[in-house]
C-alpha cells in the first residue's frame, strides 16, 4: 500500500527532472481505509520531517479536509487523531502518482507503487 507518510517522501527521480517534482499528483485513486492505532510519540518525532504543504494538498486531493493550512504548534489530540490518519490509514491501493514536472506517470497496482524508469529516463 502506499500511505500518505510514504508519499511525502516521493519526489520524481527522471533524469534531469529537479523542478516541481514534488509532490507527485495522484489520480483515479482507489482509496482504502485502515484504522490502526495512533503513536503520538512517533508522530511528533515524525512531524520536522514533513513536508506540511503538500500533505495537506495531498490529503485534500483525496478528499480529507481535516488538515489545518499551517502545521499546529501546539498540537490537540484531535490534530493529532487526523495527522494519524491522513498519514497511517489512508492506503492508496490502485491509482497513478504523476510528476508535475515531465509527466511521468508513476502507477501504483495491488498497492505497490511502480517507481521503475524507462531507459532513457534513468539518470547516469
Ligand atoms: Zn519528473
Amino acid at each position: 500500500m502506499v500511505r500518505l507518510i510514504t508519499h511525502n517522501m516521493l519526489a520524481c527521480h527522471v533524469k534531469n527532472c529537479t523542478k516541481d517534482n514534488f509532490p507527485l499528483v495522484f489520480s483515479e485513486v482507489e482509496l482504502v481505509i485502515r484504522e490502526s492505532e495512533a503513536n503520538y510519540d512517533f508522530l511528533r518525532r515524525f512531524m520536522p520531517k514533513l513536508d506540511w504543504p503538500a500533505l495537506v494538498d495531498t490529503a485534500r486531493s483525496l478528499g480529507d479536509e481535516t488538515l489545518p493550512d499551517d502545521q499546529p504548534e501546539e498540537w490537540t489530540d484531535e490534530q493529532l487523531q487526523a495527522l494519524h490518519h491522513v498519514l497511517m490509514e489512508m492506503h492508496v491501493e490502485e491509482g497513478n502518482m504523476t510528476c508535475r514536472g515531465c509527466g511521468h506517470v508513476y502507477p501504483i497496482s495491488n498497492g505497490i507503487p511502480n517507481m521503475l524508469l524507462a531507459e532513457h529516463e534513468v539518470g547516469r
